[in-house]
């Protein structure tokens, strides 16, 4: 069986423009609107010939209570699931309860991170993505999943952890 990449993260960061960039063709659902994505998608990737199934996840409804909850309950079981797990933050945010929640389970799970700090669109941006340095999860990887900016170094790293 082919390995398998969780991507979790709060709604709205840009999980599902990440797994297109990594398709390369645009099949997950990106919106404007969070929350848009079902629970779990699975889709058949490959980069740098190497074959592997990305899960995007999502299907929260960001105006639910207890949003934090429902993000790391979701985050745990994708996590169970994967081999490995792509975490993504939005570098211009940064930090928040709801990204906290998710890193506990990360660490619960052992299973290998990579971090990637998204919409980092320029240089000036690079700067917010080291502040993710605080998540206690190794270096963020600035990308923009939009335009493609650092997603060639971001996929490197996931391939090593896969
Ligand atoms: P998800 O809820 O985490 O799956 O997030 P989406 O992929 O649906 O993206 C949410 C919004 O963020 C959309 O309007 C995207 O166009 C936008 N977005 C995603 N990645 C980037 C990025 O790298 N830079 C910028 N500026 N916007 C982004
Ligand atoms: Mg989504």
């Amino acid at each position: 069986a082919v390995p398998v990449l969780a991507i979790v993260g709060r709604p709205n960061v840009g999980k599902s423009t990440l797994v297109n960039r990594i398709l390369g063709r645009r099949e997950a659902v990106v919106e404007d609107v969070p929350g848009v994505t079902r629970d779990r998608v699975p889709y058949d990737a490959n980069w740098n010939g190497r074959a592997f199934t990305v899960v995007d996840t999502g299907g929260w409804d960001p105006d639910a209570r207890g949003l934090a909850e429902r993000i790391a309950a979701q985050a745990e079981v994708a996590v169970s699931l994967a081999d490995a797990v792509l975490f993504v933050v939005d570098a211009g945010v940064g930090i928040t309860d709801s990204d906290e929640a998710v890193v506990r389970i990360l660490r619960k799970s052992g299973k290998p991170v990579v971090l990637a700090a998204n919409k980092v669109d320029d240089q000036r941006a690079e700067a917010e993505a080291h502040g993710l340095w605080n998540l206690g999860l190794g270096e963020p990887h600035p990308v923009s999943a939009l335009h493609g900016r650092g997603s060639g170094d971001l996929l490197d790293a996931v391939l090593a952890a896969l």
